[in-house]
């Protein structure tokens, strides 16, 4: 009998994982830019969407929860490297 897979582990290569981060990069550049109201509100909640399905892509993927927790703050220019330059964001 074939067992059914609910939820297919997919493995994300590297190149992929740098596209993720830069499109949720770029949602975020959105998101800060803009003010909710300005222009109607469906692109910032389109734009939330995707951040959220990428992060449940990152987080079946295996990545670690603190880390991807870590890169959305930096994102949303709050820092938490504790380093002088940020990892994610320059
Ligand atoms: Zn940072």
């Amino acid at each position: 009998m074939m067992q059914l897979e609910l939820f297919e582990r997919e493995t994300i290569g590297a190149d992929e994982m740098g596209r993720i981060f830069q499109e949720i990069r770029q949602a975020y550049w959105f998101l800060r830019n803009t003010r909710p109201g300005q222009y109607g509100d469906a692109k910032r909640r389109r734009l939330y969407r995707k951040i959220a399905f990428h992060k449940r892509r990152l987080l079946l993927a295996g990545a670690e929860r603190v880390e991807i927790l870590n890169m959305l703050s930096c994102y949303r220019l709050k820092c938490r490297c504790g380093t002088p330059h940020c990892k994610y964001f320059s």
